[in-house]
């Protein structure tokens, strides 16, 4: 996927190098490639001296992202759900996701008694991660596992939650032990899985909790179940999308 994502980018804004002698020449090499007769051949050479030159700012564009997310596999997670977290990532916030290798579950996350792992712990783990990586202050980074997660609030010692994430902040995790309870297939899987990401990652970017119920958004709470969530459209509705232009704007 990330070599895809790599071969695509290069396709779309390879010719558009920053030197603008590079921009003519796969002109003219495609222009000469096509013809078929002399005349044919004169007429597209004549298309192409036509063209207006290109200006020095369109030569210099660059790809414009809001900013890297660094995913990373807690123990293991599958490719599947790796591929639909990154494309989810990418068609809601524009980010680079740049993707990790495995990092080993961190023992002082472990909380024995109900066999699982403490989401506040992991979140300290991966900003560790962050910190030795050297990511820079404005990148994310999502653990993603497949081991179950939870936190302590008011009522309950161990309250079991799909994902978690600093709001703001720079780190998120999330569990796909909940979310593959009682899916119909794997798609269902890989969308629960996509919108998660989505809702964590829009916390760290100071998305709280909204109230866009009409527009499914998936920055709903999850209150406790998982009918937010399958009921979700995915995107980021209205209201969320121009809180987080003003919280994380887009480079110009
Ligand atoms: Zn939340
Ligand atoms: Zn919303």
């Amino acid at each position: 996927m990330v070599m895809m994502a790599l071969l695509l980018f290069l396709a779309v804004f390879g010719p558009l190098g920053c030197d603008p002698r590079a921009r003519t020449q796969p002109i003219d090499a495609s222009a000469g490639g096509g013809e078929a007769s002399g005349e044919a051949r004169g007429e597209t050479e004549a298309t192409v001296r036509a063209a207006p030159p290109e200006g020095p700012e369109e030569a210099d564009e660059a790809p414009k992202v809001r900013a890297q997310v660094y995913l990373v596999p807690l123990k293991a997670f599958p490719d599947d759900l790796l591929d639909a977290v990154e494309d989810a990532l990418v068609r809601e916030y524009s980010v680079e996701v740049i993707r990790r290798e495995p990092e080993p579950l961190p023992k002082a996350a472990y909380y024995p008694p109900r066999k699982r792992y403490k989401a506040d712990r992991l979140l300290d783990h991966l900003d560790r991660l962050a910190f030795e990586w050297g990511v820079p202050e404005d990148a994310k980074v999502l653990g993603v596992t497949e081991v179950d997660i939870s936190v302590t609030t008011d009522e309950y010692p161990d309250w079991g939650i799909y994902g978690y994430g600093r709001t703001p902040g720079q780190v998120a995790v999330v569990s796909s032990k909940r979310l593959k309870r009682k899916a119909k297939d794997r798609g269902h899987v890989r969308f629960r899985v996509a919108t998660l990401a989505v809702h964590e990652i829009g916390h760290t970017f100071g998305l709280p909790h909204c109230d866009e119920h009409e527009q499914r958004c998936p920055m709903l709470d999850a209150e406790g179940g998982i009918e937010n969530t399958d009921s979700s459209t995915g995107k980021l509705a209205l209201g969320c999308r121009a809180r987080l232009n003003r919280n994380a704007p887009m480079p110009k």
